[in-house]
């Protein structure tokens, strides 16, 4: 960890100074086009990066898939360089002029819902005082509840009573990732509308699925979600509508960048994500995203 440290001491100011410069820019830019009020600019705007982690393991690694030790790296890293982690709702109560954002805030979200996050991102989130955004799949936290002798890590999902303990401990917020649309192999990318699936068929369909979902997370933990994060980043037109309609206030794609938040709620729809692979350098990835919003 010392190695770590000494390694990246240099970057220890030069983050968060980065994300500055690129706020203060755009700022300017909005400020010359006429779109923000001079006085209120500062406090308008904030650029928010948000990870993407899916699994986390110490005997298989890939693209989306990184060991314990990387994520606790990122933990330190993030909060020795004066990063915040904050949840969607934060985001949300932003958005809305309810609530000012803490200095370089930063959202955590891990997809699907995996044991691993259990058995490895929570106790760290606990240990570092930091929060993740948690996007889980009904069906497979329905079926691990049933089996929870199957707590292989490899491929187990986390069970009700842990998504409960974990939303309990305030580290985690837990949000909508489809109750069964997770799938690429019924003639649909993820919740994405089949060809020649009629409007009304495919409406019903996301009702019902995404309603099971907000009724089971609503039941185990008292919280009705506000996010929802479309499976391999895929939507339509008519799914985001529906997907408003249905009362989420904000969703997740896998599109790549940073986002500029504003006092406007519109600007939750559609986030950009940055992916945390394995092997990936937390400061260099936060620097090049920080590059989508300069441009
Ligand atoms: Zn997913």
């Amino acid at each position: 960890m010392r190695i770590f440290l000494k390694r990246h001491e240099n970057w220890r100011e030069k983050v968060p100074a980065l994300f500055r410069r690129a706020a203060a820019l755009t700022m300017a830019v909005l400020l010359l086009s006429g779109l923000l009020p001079a006085q209120a600019a500062e406090a308008e705007t904030c650029a928010v990066p948000i990870l993407m982690y899916h699994e986390i393991k110490t005997f298989k690694t890939g693209a989306d898939v990184i060991t314990p030790y990387e994520f606790e790296c990122d933990l330190k890293y993030l909060k020795e360089h004066g990063f915040q982690t904050v949840t969607m709702s934060q985001l949300i109560h932003f958005t809305k002029g309810e609530e000012a954002l803490p200095e370089n805030p930063v959202v955590l979200t891990f997809d699907d819902g995996y044991l691993s996050t259990y058995h490895y991102a929570f106790p760290l989130l606990k240990k570092y005082h930091m929060r993740i955004v948690l996007s889980v799949i009904g069906k497979n936290a329905d079926d691990f509840t049933e089996h929870p002798d199957d707590d292989n890590l490899d491929y187990a999902h986390a069970t009700w009573p842990q998504l409960k303990e974990m939303a309990d401990s305030g580290f985690v917020e837990l949000q909508n990732h489809t109750y069964d649309l997770h799938s690429l192999s019924r003639g649909r990318i993820g919740c994405t509308q089949r060809k020649g699936e009629s409007d009304g068929e495919y409406a019903r369909l996301l009702a019902d699925d995404l309603g099971k979902l907000q009724g089971e997370i609503l039941q185990c933990i008292g919280f009705l979600p506000n996010t929802f994060a479309y499976p391999y980043g895929k939507s339509g037109a008519y799914t985001e509508k529906l997907v408003r309609e249905l009362g989420f206030q904000a969703t997740l794609t896998c599109d790549y960048g940073v986002n500029l938040l504003t006092r406007d709620p519109e600007c939750l729809f559609g986030l950009k994500r940055i992916r945390r692979g394995h092997g990936d350098r937390l400061e260099k990835l936060l620097a090049a995203a920080m590059k989508t919003i300069r441009h």
